[in-house]
């Protein structure tokens, strides 16, 4: 096992993948409109499932509140 090339490769394409993401975005959160603290999230909860069409612009705050939402404690 080489868990350390895979999550190298994974980081490189993730990045460049959060750049395309928020850039079609227009560089802001698709719940308030803010354009500071930007995340990027999965909308289906799979962090690996990093198809487009999962994946939706937030900024820090909401995505907390997202995530809050999706597993109250
Ligand atoms: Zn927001
Ligand atoms: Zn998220």
């Amino acid at each position: 096992m080489s868990n350390k090339t895979m999550s190298m490769r994974y980081g490189m394409h993730w990045s460049r993948t959060k750049k395309a993401v928020k850039r079609a975005a227009g560089g802001r959160c698709a719940r308030c409109g803010g354009q500071y603290l930007l995340t990027v999230h999965h909308i289906d909860g799979n962090r690996r499932n990093h198809v487009r069409s999962n994946l939706t612009v937030l900024c820090e705050p909401c995505h907390r509140e997202v995530h809050e939402m999706e597993n109250p404690t």
